[in-house]
């Protein structure tokens, strides 16, 4: 039976460390605050939108939520944005993707300064993550797939680690954290060649192909820590993984549940985005 790498604990450690900053920041004065962009009514967005809420009250980050309708075009849209990422009182923003067909997601991902940039869009954010450079925001995902393993006591360094997937939210910017922490990283996807071989090769496995259950037995070693990104719907209506998580659980030596698991460390990475960009603007 494998040890269950559970995000709770990740999170309330996280958390600890959170609350403890933003009292320091706030006998100083400052209130380290989120805006939060949201076109139109997803309810995708909601969902998460009030997971960040929740999450941001508990630790005293102030949050500022803009609405704005389905419709806006980019004319009224762009302006806006950039009202916002002048605005002062608000150190990191998020802004909801993806946004509707009319607004250009290449134009709007520039918008967004890299010192505000929390949720890793604007692509010099991510450069940043590609050359090594601590100093930006990665994005969040990847960066909890790292607090999981940091967390668990994870040896990365010479580990050989195989992540199934290559996106530029999840897989290569993940990639690119691990190789800093000398890992010997494989990324694959849907044209990668034996991949069960591949996989049960590796010391880390990191799931995100958005497939329920997809990994069985096959794709894992008995000394190999999983990690399950994956977020998918299954056939009883709940929320599932990646991976088998019944069958593979009798036999890896570590493995992230969905729910609890990386989903759940990811806002609270991003609630301690803010804190990082409110120090940065404050040169604290
Ligand atoms: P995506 O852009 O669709 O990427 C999926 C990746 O999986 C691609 O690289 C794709 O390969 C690869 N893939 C698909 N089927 C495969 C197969 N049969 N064998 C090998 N590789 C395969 O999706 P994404 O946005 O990165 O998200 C992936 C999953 O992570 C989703 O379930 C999503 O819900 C979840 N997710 C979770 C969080 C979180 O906080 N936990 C955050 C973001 C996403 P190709 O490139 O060749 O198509």
């Amino acid at each position: 039976m494998s040890e269950v790498l559970n995000g709770r604990p990740v999170v309330a450690a996280i958390q600890q460390g959170i609350k403890l900053e933003v009292q320091q920041m706030k006998d100083k004065g400052i209130i380290p605050t989120m805006g939060i962009i949201r076109v139109g009514n997803r309810p995708e967005d909601i969902a998460y939108e009030n997971s960040i809420l929740k999450h941001c009250e508990g630790v005293g980050v102030m949050t500022e939520l803009f609405l704005l309708e389905e419709d806006i075009d980019m004319t009224a849209f762009v302006p806006f944005v950039k009202e916002i990422n002048e605005n002062s009182s608000i150190h990191g923003i998020l802004l909801f993707r993806p946004l509707p067909p009319q607004l250009d997601i290449e134009v709007i991902k520039h918008l967004i300064s890299p010192i505000k940039d929390i949720d890793c869009m604007n692509p010099i954010s991510l450069g940043r993550v590609f050359e090594g450079m601590q100093e930006g925001f990665a994005p969040c995902t990847p960066k909890a797939v790292m607090e999981i393993l940091k967390y668990y006591e994870v040896p990365l360094v010479g580990a050989n680690a195989v992540i199934i997937n290559s996106s530029s939210v999840v897989g290569r910017p993940l990639g690119m954290l691990m190789l800093d922490q000398k890992a010997t990283i494989t990324l694959c996807h849907s044209k990668t060649r034996n991949l069960s071989d591949v996989a049960a090769n590796a010391d880390i496995v990191v799931t995100a192909v958005g497939k329920p259950q997809f990994f069985g037995l096959e794709y894992f070693n008995e000394n190999a820590i999983v990690i399950d990104v994956g977020i998918n719907e299954c056939e009883d209506g709940g929320i599932c993984g990646d991976v088998n998580y019944d069958q593979v659980s009798q036999k890896v030596r570590g493995l992230s549940p969905v729910p609890g698991g990386v989903g759940a460390v990811t806002t609270s990475i991003l609630v301690r985005h803010v804190i990082e960009a409110c120090k940065k603007q404050f040169k604290l």
